[in-house]
């Protein structure tokens, strides 16, 4: 049978949010364990406190433990509680800082109840680039060569252990608090947390040790990016000094370069087709412009200006593999500004033509039918 929360912390079942974090914070002085080191007992109570108030303290979680008390947290309510075993003790200390204000509790404890901190991996600091791509690049993806300067620790830079934090990256301090003497932990001024720091320092580097490198990475760009996409190349940043760092990344942001005839809009190109007069009457083949190359298409005989042709499946690819955009080729019919006498005299002719008079069918769409069909 587990132990009421309320009476851990010594509080009444009606007790305000006030009275229990004043409660929490006895016990937390109470049992703390650098007031009874090597006290089993009383980290097992500083525990259940912590536990406690980590219930009390949330009004949602409160309420449920009104209503149902332990059963609540133990499945069944879908209560997720403590997944099973308790808190641990860096929960416990990242509490601290709503309970007795400030930071600075928090990496004091390492080696207290497993869960001793390594020290920080530093890493260096990541790059930017930005690559421009064409339309034929984004429909197939393509592996680009780029040039980077990097920083990269220089020849002959040797680390050794920095002897300010004994190479542990944290430094301790004693402060007195309401709990009463408290050993806090922060990152090594000296090593930044590193744990090491320059020996042997070569010419040409900087006070880290790293100089500035110029080269050449592949960057594998899927198909389908759009404009702003980022792409992350790990560890192709500025390198971090030392032995135990963690390299930077490079962010690669795409720039897509406007195509010369082609226009996008998502996963679908649009062209523009310039016909003449006669074509548009006579029918036609004409070369178009895709992604993949010239295309032959068929001006069918009598095809109205504003007729749009859909090449499927020429368009885009979506990058998340969601299929493939159509191309689509909007007809426009180009009416000649200039005529000799001749043409002027036949087109005066054909003027009062029953063949030259417009008589637009049912499946002749007007331009805003055609725009609505493309959407749907
Ligand atoms: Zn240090």
């Amino acid at each position: 049978m587990k132990e009421d929360f309320y009476e851990i912390l010594g509080v009444s079942k009606n007790a305000t949010p006030a009275e229990i974090k004043k409660g929490y914070r006895q016990m937390a002085i109470k049992y703390h364990p650098d007031k009874n080191p090597g006290d089993k007992a009383a980290e097992e109570k500083f525990k259940k406190a912590a536990e406690a108030y980590e219930i009390l303290s949330d009004e949602n979680k409160k309420a449920r433990y009104d209503q149902y008390g332990h059963a609540a947290f133990e499945g069944g309510h879908g209560g997720g509680g403590f997944g099973g075993g308790g808190m641990n003790m860096d929960d416990i200390f990242s509490q601290f800082g709503d309970i007795f204000g400030g930071g600075g509790f928090g990496g004091g404890f390492g080696g207290f109840g497993g869960g001793a901190r390594g020290r920080a991996r530093v890493k260096g600091s990541n790059l930017r680039i930005r690559v421009k791509l064409t339309l034929e690049e984004i429909a197939n993806g393509v592996e680009k060569k780029v040039k980077v300067r990097r920083k990269v620790m220089a020849e002959g830079a040797t680390y050794k252990t920095c002897t300010n934090c004994n190479g542990s990256g944290q430094v301790m301090r004693i402060t007195n608090t309401i709990l009463g003497r408290m050993q806090s932990a922060s990152t090594c001024p000296t090593c930044h947390g590193a744990g090491e720091v320059l020996d042997k320092k070569p010419k040409n580097a900087d006070d880290s040790g790293l100089v500035q490198k110029e080269e050449t990475v592949s960057i594998k760009i899927p198909a389908g990016v759009t404009e702003g996409v980022q792409l992350k190349v790990n560890g192709k940043g500025n390198a971090a000094p030392g032995n135990n760092g963690v390299d930077g990344d490079l962010i690669v942001v795409v720039e897509e370069v406007a195509h010369d005839t082609l226009k996008r809009e998502g996963t679908n190109l649009h062209y523009d087709l310039y016909i003449n007069f006669s074509e548009a009457v006579l029918g036609e083949s004409k070369n178009i412009d895709t992604v993949s190359g010239k295309v032959k298409i068929k001006i069918e005989p009598g095809t109205q200006s504003g007729k749009i042709l859909r090449l499927r499946g020429k368009g885009l690819p979506s990058i998340d593999h969601y299929g493939t955009g159509d191309l689509l080729v909007h007809i426009n019919v180009w009416t000649p500004q200039e005529l000799s006498k001749e043409q002027k005299a036949f087109f005066e002719n054909m003027k009062d033509d029953k063949n030259f008079e417009p008589s637009p069918s049912k499946l002749d769409k007007s331009f805003f039918e055609k725009v609505k069909d493309m959407f749907s």
